[in-house]
């Protein structure tokens, strides 16, 4: 009997020790998979949504947390350019009548140029002319009237905003202003520098290109005396460096990232500008100007770059050009019959809205004059270009000549403040 229990006991402690055996061996997988992390069980989880995923994903541990990374800055490019001033002289028209059409085609005067100008986003030029209509009688210095063709020739060249603020505004009266603006809005472009009315002469004038937004400003110093009517100051923008700098504040606010300041300014003839020139365009880029476009002297005067620092402690590049000289005319010698383009290339840093004037390039101009018959034609060459190629058949020897030295003579004279 005392065998019987013994063995009964031993029995009941086997099976205590299998057991025992058992949770040992177990306890460990057990153990293991309540700390598992969640994604060796994902297929438990499948049918959660992901905001219970997220809620039982373990948060890293303080250790692994990393500095947030700033955003890398997107940079936006486009191109600026613009021209002198293009004028009409009566010497110029019979060249350009086309019997047949009855009409006038200036496009040959732009014909070389072209492929520049198509470069640019912002392409400006000055009209130095009223295109009041044929009703006006076309006529030259020192009362101007162009014809509209000459509108639709800028257009075809791809000029897209044309400053009319210059000593010609008024040679027409105020209708010539008010047909003149007529005239380029049914041509589709946009103006700045004459308005028919103060809410006109107020509107802002923004243009976008590749997400960067200008501001467009123009002024002249006057109207060759002949005075604005009575009570309509609005008519042509004359040069207030109050108004133009409480201007610049008003496009800033409206939106732009940088802002054109047109000015009509300078001595004629003067091929370096004067103390009041160097004076007011440096006010104004101090005042939120990014680049003043001058005109006016008939001769390219030099540019030169300045650096500001705005209300942010951005330090930035102003863009000072004193004068782009003749684009196109009858003007003869003397540099007269020169012009330059002016390339800018303006980049935008998107992230913080910051712009810069990444790269300046002038390019030179000349108008070359000839007469195939009774009446002169007029073409703008590029003159680099143009001494490169040396294949151009209406180009005699004495031509090039001209042309290198008168490049010598603007690559000089444009870059003597820099
Ligand atoms: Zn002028």
């Amino acid at each position: 009997m005392r065998r019987k229990r013994h063995l009964k006991f031993q029995a009941v402690l086997l099976v205590l020790c299998f057991f025992g055996l058992l949770f040992i061996f177990l306890m460990p997988s057990i153990f293991d998979r309540a700390s598992a992390p969640p994604d060796s069980y994902l297929p438990e989880t499948a049918g959660t949504t992901p905001d219970e995923q997220a809620a039982i994903t373990p948060s890293p541990s303080p250790a692994a947390t990393k500095p947030p990374v700033p955003p890398k800055p997107v940079f936006a490019d486009a191109v600026w350019m613009a021209v002198g001033d293009v004028m009409m002289h009566t010497p110029q028209l019979p060249g350009a009548f086309d019997k047949r059409t009855n009409r006038y085609n200036f496009n040959p005067f732009f014909a070389e140029v072209k492929p520049i100008l198509a470069q640019g986003d912002w392409v400006i030029a000055n009209l130095e002319t009223p295109i009041a209509g044929a009703e006006y009688g076309f006529d030259g210095y020192p009362r101007f009237n162009a014809p509209i063709e000459l509108g639709e020739a800028l257009k075809k060249a791809g000029f897209n905003l044309i400053t009319t603020a210059n000593n010609h505004s008024l040679d027409q009266g105020e209708t010539g202003v008010l047909r003149t603006l007529k005239n380029l809005r049914a041509l589709n472009i946009p103006t700045k520098g004459t308005a028919a009315s103060q809410e006109e002469a107020e509107h802002i004038v923004l243009s976008e290109k590749a997400g960067i937004v200008m501001g467009l400003l123009a002024y002249t110093y006057g109207t060759n005396g002949i005075p604005i009517p009575e009570g309509k100051p609005y008519l042509v923008s004359l040069i207030d460096e109050q108004k133009i700098k409480a201007d610049i504040s008003k496009l800033r606010k409206a939106g732009a990232d940088f802002i054109t300041v047109s000015l009509h300014f300078g001595t004629e003839y003067q091929i370096t500008p004067n103390d009041e020139q160097k004076r007011l365009a440096r006010a104004l880029i101090a005042a939120g100007a990014d680049i003043i476009a001058g005109s006016h002297p008939h001769v390219v005067q030099p540019y030169e770059v300045v650096e500001t620092t705005d209300e942010n402690g951005h330090v930035k590049k102003g863009l000072i050009i004193y004068s782009m000289g003749n684009f196109i005319s009858n003007q003869r010698g003397d540099t007269k019959d020169c012009g330059v383009i002016f390339k800018v290339n303006v980049r935008k840093n998107m992230t913080d809205g910051t712009v810069d004037l990444t790269e300046i390039e002038t390019i030179p101009t000349w108008v070359h004059r000839y007469k195939p018959d009774r009446s002169y034609r007029y073409r703008i060459l590029p003159i680099e270009d143009t001494i490169t190629a040396s294949n151009d058949s209406l180009l005699k020897k004495a031509d090039y000549d001209l042309l290198q030295k008168n490049y010598d003579l603007l690559r000089n004279r444009l870059d003597s403040m820099n």
